[in-house]
Parts: C-alpha cells; structure tokens; sequence
C-alpha cells in the first residue's frame, strides 16, 4: 500500500545526493561553445581561467562526465540547512478545490533567503581550495551577493560585491545582512574601476545596471592578484550545482512512489530551474521517462518565448564571452515599472539548448498575474514568496486549475526558489494598487535584436 504523503517530504543525510548531475553529458545536441569575443574562437581553458577558478573553468567546459562528486566540505556545508523541504501543497490544492497534487521544493530555508546558496558555496570553495585571497561579483536584487558573503565568511575569504546603485539605495538591509558576513559592498557604477569612471563620466547620475556592475567586478578581479570573478546564474557550473535542488527532489519522490507529471520553475538566467529538472530531464533524454516542463518568465522579459537563439554578450560592457543562447539583446532593459525580478536578456546555453530541441516548454505571466498567486499563496501555505518564484507558482496555479477542468489527477512539482522580505516595496506596489504591467512591442524587440553581433552564424 501506498505510504500517506506527509505534508514536508525530507532526505535522512544517507539519502542526499553524493554528486551533481551534468546533464550536459545526456544532451545529443550539446549546448554551443563560447566565443572569444576578440577572436571570434570557442573560449579555451586559458582564456577562462585568469576570470574564473580552474576547477570552475573545467566544469564550464566539461560535456562528457555525467556525475560529478560534491566534495565532502561541501556537502558538510549543505548539511547545516539541507535537505530542503519538498512540501505536499495540501492547503493550496483545497483552496484551488483542484484533483492535482502540487509538490513545492521549497529552498528559501536559508539566512540569504534563496536557492543561490547552493552554488555560491561550490563556488568558494573552489577559489579557497585554489588559494585564492577572494572573489569579486555584482548583484541586482542583492539574493546572490547575500549567499556569496555567506559563502566566502565561512571559508574566511574575501567578498567585493558591486551592488546595482538604486538596489544599493532601495535596499539598505540587504546590503547589511552583506556586510554583517564581511563583504565589501560597492555601489555600481563607482569611481573605484576604469570602466566604473568612464560610466560615470558619460552618465553622471546615473543609478547603475547589472550588465555595469558585472563589468566592474570582472575588472576588479583581473585587475588584483590572487581574486577571480564570480556569476550567480546562466553558466553551465552554476547549472550544475543547483542539481542538487532536483535530486534531492526527486529522491524525495521516489521514496513515496510518487511519479511528477509535470515541473515547473521560474527562468531568470535558468539556474533553478536547470537544477531542479536536473534528474527528470535525464531520463527524458535517455527516453526512460517522459515529463512536461515548463519555464516561466516574465512578459516584460521574455528571453525564451519572443528572444532570439544567437550568440550575444552575456554583459553590457561586452568584456565577457559571447554565448548561444535565448537573448533579447545585451542592451535590452525591461520597463522600469517591472518588480519582479528575472531581468536577465539572455537564459543559460543548456536550458537554451533544450528549449530549441523541444525538450522544454516555456510561458510567460504578467507581474499583477504573479503577485496575485504570491499573495493567495502566501495566505494559505503561510511562506511570503520572492517575487521570481512566484512566476513559478502562477503558473502551477494554473496547471492546477486546468486538471480541475479535465479532472485528471496529475502531479505538480515546482520550485518556490526563495522568500519575498526583501521585496516588500513590490508588494507595496501590488498592495495599493500602483501595479502595471508591462509588455514590450514587437518593434522595441526588433530593435533589440538588430543590434545582436553578427557572429557564429
Ligand atoms: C536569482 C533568483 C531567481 C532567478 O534566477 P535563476 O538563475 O533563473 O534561477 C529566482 N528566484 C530567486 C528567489 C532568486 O534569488
């Protein structure tokens, strides 16, 4: 007989995944190389490595291992707040009066409040095993920066964040809960890079965007012995280590025999969602298994559904290597009126990959959409979530309704990426009913577009 489901489903330490997963390794069609941007070749493990750690560069570049084993001090770190729950939706399905069984991988458990943890943690611990001083990185929101200097405080290195200037403003805890871990934050654009002055001699005043603070903090790193940069999203080893998310899923699922139907996350750069369909897209690629899974991003940057599959700057600045990928152009920038987070132009080159071979679906929802299923989730599973993940929940909310409709009894699993404190000018917004939304035309695309480089075909 079937076990009854319990309302959080958790992994005893002998269960947890010993090794990541490179689906990388599965896919027929492997994701496109990246460029050199001054010669126009695949990027060698040279041209890598004096931006980021080696052993990082070797997993950027590695199409072939399929597991690769989480090293123990890792793992010992992942102990200290995983597993992370994967919570039976009881209360919402009652609420939705709906015949489907919604699970949620829930990875805001954590002090920096997101799933961007689980690589910031890999990420140092590669930099110290290399015997580096410290790591360099930009944030927007301010979710990575947070798990990056909880990251570096634990392995006693340093942590330089360039904060996108108006986050660094609107955002004052966040930059503390960083600095209460020992970071150096830097409002961006700054006097303190060349790139930073020149930025600011040609748009004095201006409150910064992530592709320049992403500049800054690559020259911060190349430009200091013993630092290297780090990235919280779109590469391939950021992929890998939020694999974990979808293993631990999963190994959570086949503990009660139960079988997903369909999986769904929100799609910023692709990170959690590459990792939470991590074992599921596996066994669709090696025809084991089928399951549908679904990308959700927002209307007003919506890389997958209306973006182009080409080759762009993965940066603003254009000091970082070109990658294949889903993009709406580097220097495309959504509304102002846009609140909810997954502001990247482009998405990662293995979930691009997918999506063009047709392993993957993708949608998009409207930002009152998104904070009307935030706040009807909050009110009945109790978790105030981050805007982004509530990209993921509308969108289960949905699929929900739509078995109601079929009264088929299907399984949902989605990934609820992180909690929504630090967001609470958005519900403000949404709460006095000073929320819009915003679509862009097909012409503001066109133009967009037009300006991709003329490279890789
Ligand atoms: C950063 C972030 C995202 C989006 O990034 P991905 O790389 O697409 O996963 C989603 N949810 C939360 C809470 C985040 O902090």
């Amino acid at each position: 007989m079937a076990k009854q489901i319990p309302y959080k489903i958790y992994l005893e330490e002998d269960e947890m995944p010993k090794a990541w997963y490179n689906y990388r390794a599965d896919m027929k069609n492997k994701p496109a190389p990246l460029l050199n941007p001054a010669t126009g070749a695949p990027v060698t493990h040279d041209d890598l490595a004096h931006v980021f750690c080696d052993e990082l560069v070797d997993q950027e570049l590695d199409n072939t291992t399929p597991y690769i084993p989480i090293p123990d001090e890792i793992r010992k770190f992942y102990n200290m707040y995983r597993p992370s729950p994967l919570v039976r939706a009881y209360c919402l399905e009652e609420k939705l009066q709906t015949p489907a069984k919604i699970y949620y991988k829930f990875e805001g458990n954590n002090t920096s409040g997101s799933h961007k943890l689980n690589s910031a943690i890999a990420q140092a611990y590669y930099a110290k095993k290399q015997g580096l001083k410290g790591v360099t990185t930009e944030t927007g929101a301010g979710q990575w920066g947070t798990a990056l200097s909880m990251a570096c405080a634990y392995f006693g290195l340093d942590c330089h964040v360039f904060m996108v200037k108006c986050s660094y403003e609107q955002k004052p805890f966040r930059r503390e809960v960083m600095r209460t871990y020992g970071a150096e934050v830097t409002p961006s654009p700054s006097d303190t890079t060349e790139i930073g002055r020149k930025i600011l001699a040609e748009h004095p005043g201006t409150t910064g965007s992530l592709g320049c603070a992403i500049s800054e903090a690559v020259e911060a790193a190349t430009s200091r012995e013993g630092y290297r940069y780090v990235l919280g999203s779109v590469l391939n080893q950021v992929l890998l280590h939020q694999t974990i998310i979808g293993l631990e899923a999963k190994a959570a699922l086949d503990k009660y025999g139960v079988k997903a139907d369909v999986v769904i996350g929100c799609a910023g750069g692709g990170s959690n969602l590459g990792g939470l369909i991590a074992p599921f897209i596996g066994e669709k690629l090696r025809g084991e298994n089928d399951y549908r899974i679904i990308a959700v991003e927002p209307a007003s940057c919506p890389s997958f559904t209306r973006g182009t599959f080409a080759y762009d700057f993965c940066d603003t600045g254009k000091v970082c290597p070109l990658s294949k990928m889903y993009t709406l152009g580097c220097d495309f920038i959504p509304s102002p009126n846009h609140a909810g987070g997954l502001r990247y132009h482009g998405m990662s080159p293995i979930l691009s990959q997918l999506y063009h071979d047709g392993y993957i679906e993708a949608t998009t929802v409207k930002q009152t959409e998104v904070f009307d299923a935030a706040v009807k989730f909050a009110r009945v599973e109790g978790i105030l979530p981050a805007p982004e993940s509530s990209h993921a929940i509308k969108a289960a909310i949905d699929e929900a309704l739509r078995c109601k409709e079929t009264g088929k009894e299907e399984t949902i699993v989605f990934g609820l990426t992180g909690t929504g404190y630090f967001d609470m000018y958005a519900y403000q917004a949404y709460n006095d009913n000073q929320m819009s939304d915003y679509i862009p035309t097909d012409e503001e695309l066109a133009k967009y577009r037009e300006q991709l480089p003329k490279i890789g075909g």
